[in-house]
């Protein structure tokens, strides 16, 4: 089982994936694999992908770059991590896939869904989560969270442009609409508590599908 869990800046990703792998970790033991994007656990290429390509040293880097690059990764992580996870029966929960690239690239650095989709064929061969997790976040809000919070993120995310965030926020939601049945919807508007037991629920149900 392939499940991924995806985001907007600020969402509170990382505290939610957190708090489900330590109630996770203890069910499934040794079938659990805990991976991330851009990157990828004990992945070697992929996370030297990972360092280029979220690097503050490359400020000119291209978007078309950026989005090779991420799919570069993406191809290693899918070839060497994910799918010999699969055909191990394990369970893979990656922080972040191809939606990510879909939001950011394709929409936030507006090169296109379609073609950035397009451009990662050659690195998915059309492989999906089976189920993806999303933590909903206005834009707004995300934004406000990361500028209280996160001063270390702010010149790397382009935090001025809210028209960016928007865009990454509207490619998101294009692509839950799109695909209805593999997106869980989680409100992060909510407290953490709140937002952790509805994604465990979430998470639940998916392990029984
Ligand atoms: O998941 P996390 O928030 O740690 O990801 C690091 C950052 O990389 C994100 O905040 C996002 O701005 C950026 N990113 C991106 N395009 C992707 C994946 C991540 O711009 N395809
Ligand atoms: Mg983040």
């Amino acid at each position: 089982k392939f499940i991924s869990f995806e985001g907007p800046d600020g969402a509170g990703k990382t505290s939610v994936l957190h708090a489900i792998l330590d109630r996770l970790t203890p069910m499934l033991g040794e079938q659990l694999v805990i991976t991330r994007e851009p990157g990828g656990r004990d992945n070697q290429v992929a996370e030297a992908i990972r360092d280029l390509v979220l690097s503050p040293a490359y400020p000119a880097m291209d978007p078309w770059t950026e989005a090779m690059l991420y799919a570069a990764a993406r191809r290693q992580h899918v070839v060497e991590t994910i799918r010999p996870a699969l055909a191990d029966d394990k369970v893979i929960i990656s922080d972040r896939y191809l939606d990510s690239s879909i939001a950011y690239q394709g929409g936030g650095r507006e090169l296109g869904a379609e073609r950035v989709a397009d451009l990662n064929q050659y690195a998915t061969n059309g492989l999906q989560p089976q189920a993806t997790i999303y933590l909903d976040l206005a834009p707004e809000v995300g934004l406000a969270r990361i500028q209280a919070t996160r001063q270390d993120e702010i010149n790397r995310l382009d935090v001025e442009a809210l028209a960016f965030h928007q865009r990454v926020s509207a490619a998101y939601h294009d692509l839950i609409a799109a695909d209805p049945d593999r997106f869980w919807v989680i409100d992060a508007s909510q407290p953490l508590e709140q937002v952790v037991a509805d994604a465990w629920d979430a998470m639940q149900h998916i392990l029984t599908l």
